[in-house]
């Protein structure tokens, strides 16, 4: 089916210092389309419950609300968000064009964000470690399909303390598909651990809410673990749990310490998850072992 590749793929096979940089490069490319999704998903998420609000007043506003302009993915072209200059081709080439600018608007020169630049790198470094560790393989597109949706979900939830359905859900989708040819595990323990995942997290919300009265995390998280589970199987879920809790708490005290956050206000526990499923990718055999032992 996928024979016109074959020519490309032995050439990775036999260089693969060629596959390695062009795993990079790519990986770079979809950084900055994951910049754009980071930050236009909840918007568009937003934009859509305002519809669905409006849908429900129709009869009290009924024509007088204009068809909200398109706004996805794609439409309308990225512009400056201070002073709206259309971003030209060249100043979109992931870190290149960041170095260019020297971090500012060619336009107005607000600064642009670091992150932006942080986000392409991450990304460009996650595809290159991957190509890797797992070669040549349709295992390694997975991998990074699943690398890539966890970076998103790691600055979303940073961001706005969503983790959203349009992510979580074909992920989970797409890690038990991958497990039907044992891509990581098989897939009994594939869809138990879909299910583990999700109840796990959704046990402890339901816990946390009736001793405390306080709701400790969101939906979202407990999708987010489904997903993880459909990718590595029901077995790597603890490990992945400890890890993220470990490294969350550790967080959360520093930031607390540090007087940067009210002991009070929400930390976001999907970017720990994140971080317990790559740690899953990476390192899920010594993971299972090491619990096991
Ligand atoms: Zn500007």
């Amino acid at each position: 089916m996928l024979d016109f590749l074959d020519p490309a793929l032995s050439i990775f096979r036999a260089h693969p210092g060629i596959y390695f940089a062009f795993a990079t490069i790519i990986g770079l490319m979809i950084g900055s389309f994951l910049n754009v999704a980071i930050y236009r998903l909840p918007k568009m998420m937003e934009h859509e419950w305002i519809r669905n609000c409006r849908e429900l007043q129709q009869d009290a506003a009924a024509g007088d609300v204009p068809p909200p302009a398109k706004y996805n993915l794609v439409v309308p072209r990225s512009a400056c968000p201070a002073c709206g200059h259309n971003i030209a081709a060249w100043e979109n080439i992931p870190i290149v064009s960041y170095l260019l600018l020297r971090g500012k608007c060619s336009a107005c020169k607000t600064p642009i964000s670091i992150r932006y630049p942080l986000v392409e790198a991450l990304t460009g470094l996650l595809a290159g470690v991957i190509a890797w560790q797992f070669g040549v393989t349709g295992i390694a597109l997975a991998a990074m399909i699943f690398a890539f949706a966890l970076v998103a979900l790691t600055f979303i939830d940073f961001d706005t303390h969503l983790l959203p359905d349009d992510i979580t859900l074909p992920l989970l989708w797409i890690g038990i598909i991958v497990n039907m040819n044992n891509g990581f595990t098989d897939l009994q323990s594939s869809v138990i651990g879909a299910m583990a995942g999700y109840l796990i997290l959704w046990s402890i919300y339901w816990l946390f809410k009736i001793v405390t009265g306080k709701e400790g995390m969101g939906y979202g998280d407990f999708k987010l673990l489904a997903a993880i589970g459909a990718w590595f199987g029901w077995q790597l879920l603890p490990a992945v749990l400890l890890l993220s809790s470990i490294v969350g708490s550790v967080i959360g005290i520093g930031l607390i310490v540090l007087a940067k956050h009210g002991r009070e206000m929400p930390i976001p526990f999907g970017p720990y998850l994140a971080l317990g499923g790559i740690a899953a990718l990476f390192w899920g055999t010594q993971l299972s072992r090491l619990y096991l032992a």
